[in-house]
């Protein structure tokens, strides 16, 4: 039996799927597999697993596991859940990539629906848990998509031969034909249990005008509206990545300080209250309406550099500008608009979050604000659907999410800013009706959501499938094209998939027969080598996985591994390129800019190890850090990023692991103290590195061609017609060798090379 807190059990009361116990029940009794629907906040993540451990689906040997899209609702949702149940997280707990706290007493295992994959490929039937719990799925993440399509397969299997599993899949919109009405998926289709949301209703603001370029500009000064001029209630602002809601956060906090030197949390100290009450009147003085008693000295600003580390890749942030222009707020003009000056009498409560923020600043948004401030959070798309945040009365909507691209033909990749669904921007409003009547500010007009599209699309159609593909003929799927997938990539994209893991020797060449048709219905299902089952085996895309494998040759092995790490976590170096706030702040940056050219070149090796080029640059930084025991201390001063280099040594480990467990006569380990590699060994390095990255190939321009300005400094790929090139920040981008291999090729301000390595002509 569970023993809830009576606190807790009275908040739970108040979720709309509780009303649905029975009913959800019943039909996971009834059925193999169950649909749920319920909006953002109706309580479907934190209760439904409870109902299931309370209806004893994990009182016999199976345990109840959910999966997540996201890393931070794995880790924040099981934190919950344990909590709401009194349970330690010995037996409700998570597992994300590189790190968990499962113990052999589990029973509710919240993960990410990647790790969930991976278990498959161990264990086809998942004989540890006795009911999966698919949660997010109208976010179509690629994995989630994949578990289903598993999923729709294990689970009469496993009843077939009377080990009974039960499927649940939850989703935050009513779309789910694609799971639903899919015979291929399902043959019944599975029951829809929907759950009745209480939301209240959402007055939605349109502005009149949309601005194209400086939408941060326009959430800051609405947001500075909404706080000076609009009763209490907490403000959600949606941006669209880490750069711009650290941006945001900086100017909110300059914009309403807080006294510094408090503890954040505002639960230690009372209040001076006189000094708090002449402030409250001032404010009042300001004709603010009914915001509630200031306490000024209960807390202190978070530091303002805090968590900003995971930014994507070259997004720069925003300039600060003064311009009131184009808000359409009707609020009435009022002279404290003149939102620059900072105002200390009015404290907002500014939280940032996004999905790679530290766990223990996420849990913050679920604090009740400091007693008289107010809460503001500025997120990314995670708190479209992932997470609620309590007491949200407005939410301002920039109406744009940013995306990778990629280019099938190309291989070129790109963050993008761009529109985000009607559906998306509908969720987004609906988070300020939670607990009562709202308000969403779209920063956008009514004839610009019109043009949006009603849906996103599944993420599976948007990107290259040879991971996947990988991993499904490790399965034993031998025709990818037949898999159940909710909604299936293009044909291309599985030919490209299956072309790119043919030439890595992950799978068998297709006998060329005479027949046209034939040929092409064997590109399609070539058949796993046993060098793909051990490529399979490592946690890395299939180019880096075949790396490792070869990496056994002439001790390469510690080198393979730490450079494959580094190379697969994004952006080790900090962005030093960026703009300065202030004159002090720019001088910094120009000293570590310098200081991290003079290392780079260091790390770049001499002789032979030059040829390596960026990827010399980055085993010498993860040996360096390593030696210096990869502390704060060590990153800041050199100009590494400490969250890149902390995932990098847990990657190491991990695929130290995984190479021991395919071919354990290696013997390999990890160490903090790896001498630089031989010239021998970079020569096999080199090789290596070519054998994954062979099809990644660049022939820099030819003194004819270089004669347009357009191509110079450029180089030649055999599917472009226009040039790429080496970033200034290369170790190459001097030299520019004649042949050169790399990483991935980034559209920003050019069509750059990253990770680039020199080839030598033969
Ligand atoms: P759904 O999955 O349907 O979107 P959830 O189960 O995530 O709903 O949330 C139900 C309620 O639990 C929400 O009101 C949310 O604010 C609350 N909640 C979730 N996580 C936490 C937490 N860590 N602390 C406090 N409240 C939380
Ligand atoms: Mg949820």
């Amino acid at each position: 039996p569970v023993h809830r807190s009576s606190e807790i059990q009275e908040a739970r009361l108040k979720l709309p799927v509780l009303a649905e116990e029975q009913v959800i029940m019943e039909a996971v009794k009834e059925n193999p597999a169950v649909v749920i629907c319920g909006e953002t906040g109706s309580g479907k993540t934190t209760q439904v697993p409870q109902f299931l451990y309370e209806a004893g689906y994990a009182s016999g040997s199976g345990i109840i596991g959910i999966t997540e899209p996201r890393r931070v609702a794995a880790v924040s949702m099981s934190q919950r859940v344990a909590k709401e149940m009194n349970l330690s997280t010995r037996v409700v707990s998570y597992q994300i990539r590189y790190e968990g706290n499962v113990t052999e007493d589990t029973k509710i295992k919240f993960m990410t629906d990647g790790v969930l994959l991976k278990e498959i490929q161990k264990d086809f039937l998942l004989q540890r848990y006795s009911v999966i719990i698919i949660d997010e799925a109208h976010e179509r993440s690629v994995y989630t998509d994949i578990l289903i399509g598993l999923l729709s397969r294990i689970v009469p299997l496993r009843n077939k031969r009377g080990m009974p599993m039960k499927l649940l899949v939850m989703s935050a919109t009513l779309r789910v034909e694609d799971f639903t009405e899919n015979q291929r998926l399902f043959r019944t289709p599975p029951p829809v249990v929907k759950v009745d949301a209480r939301q209240f209703p959402v007055t939605i603001h349109f502005n009149k005008r949309t601005p194209l370029e400086d939408y941060t500009g326009e959430a800051f000064h609405k947001t500075c509206k909404i706080h000076r001029m609009l009763p209490s209630g907490g403000i959600l602002v949606f941006l669209t990545g880490q750069a711009e809601v650290h941006s945001l956060c900086r100017r909110l906090r300059k914009a309403f300080p807080f006294r510094r030197g408090h503890s954040v949390t505002g639960e230690d100290d009372e209040a001076d209250g006189s000094e708090a009450m002449r402030k409250f009147k001032k404010a009042k003085q300001k004709k603010t309406v009914s915001l509630p008693r200031i306490d000024l000295d209960n807390y202190s600003a978070l530091p303002l550099d805090e968590g900003d580390e995971d930014r994507e890749a070259e997004v720069r942030e925003e300039e600060e500008d003064n311009d009131d222009e184009g808000s359409d707020l009707d609020l009435g003009d009022h002279p404290a608009n003149s939102v620059e000056n900072a105002d200390p009498s009015l404290p907002l409560y500014v939280l940032p979050l996004y999905s790679l923020l530290a766990p223990e600043q996420q849990a913050k948004v679920f604090r009740s604000p400091p007693p008289g401030a107010r809460l503001c959070v500025v997120a990314t798309n995670v708190a479209e659907t992932s997470l609620t945040i309590p007491g949200i009365k407005y939410v301002v909507d920039c109406g744009r999410v940013k995306k990778r691209f990629y280019d099938r033909v190309t291989g070129v990749s790109s963050f993008k800013v761009t529109w985000t669904s009607q559906a998306s921007a509908n969720q987004r409003a609906g988070r300020a009706g939670r607990t009562e009547p709202g308000h969403c500010y779209r920063l956008y007009s009514s004839a610009v959501f019109g043009d949006f599209s009603l849906f996103s699309e599944a993420e599976i159609t948007r990107r290259p499938v040879e991971d996947l593909v990988l991993q499904m003929k490790d399965l034993n799927i031998e025709k990818v094209v037949n898999f159940p997938f909710p909604t299936s990539p293009s044909a291309e994209a599985l030919v490209a998939a299956e072309q790119l893991l043919v030439s890595l020797g992950a799978l068998k060449e297709p006998p060329r027969t005479g027949r046209v048709q034939e040929m092409e219905r064997a590109r399609l299902s070539c058949p796993i080598t046993p060098l793909g089952r051990a490529m399979a085996s490592f946690p890395v895309a299939p180019r880096y996985a075949k790396m490792l494998a070869l990496g056994k040759q002439q001790d390469c092995l510690p080198y393979t591994i730490a450079v494959v790490a580094a190379m697969t976590v994004r952006e080790i170096f900090e962005d030093l390129d960026r703009p300065a706030g202030s004159e002090d702040e720019s001088q910094k940056l120009t000293q570590r800019r310098a200081r991290l050219t003079q290392m780079k070149k260091l790390w770049a090796g001499q002789g032979a190890s030059l040829l390596l080029g960026d990827l010399m640059v980055l085993l010498g930084a993860v040996g360096a850090c390593e030696f210096a025991g990869c502390t704060p201390k060590f990153c800041e001063e050199n100009g590494l990023r400490y969250k890149a280099m902390l995932e990098i040594r847990r990657l190491r480990a991990q695929l130290t692991n995984a190479v021991n467990a395919v071919c354990p006569e290696v013997g390999v380990f990890v160490d903090p103290k790896m001498t630089p590699p031989t010239e021998h060994q970079v020569v096999c390095l080199r090789q290596i590195i070519l054998a994954g990255l062979g099809d990644h190939l660049a022939r820099r321009v030819q003194a004819e061609d270089a004669l347009d300005p357009k191509w110079k400094n450029g180089y030649k790929t055999p599917l472009m017609d226009d040039p790429v090139f080496i970033h200034p920040n290369s170790a190459l981008f001097k030299t520019l060798p004649e042949f050169v291999v790399y990483q991935e090729i980034m559209e920003t301000t050019k069509m750059y090379m990253r990770g680039v390595s020199a080839v030598e002509a033969e």
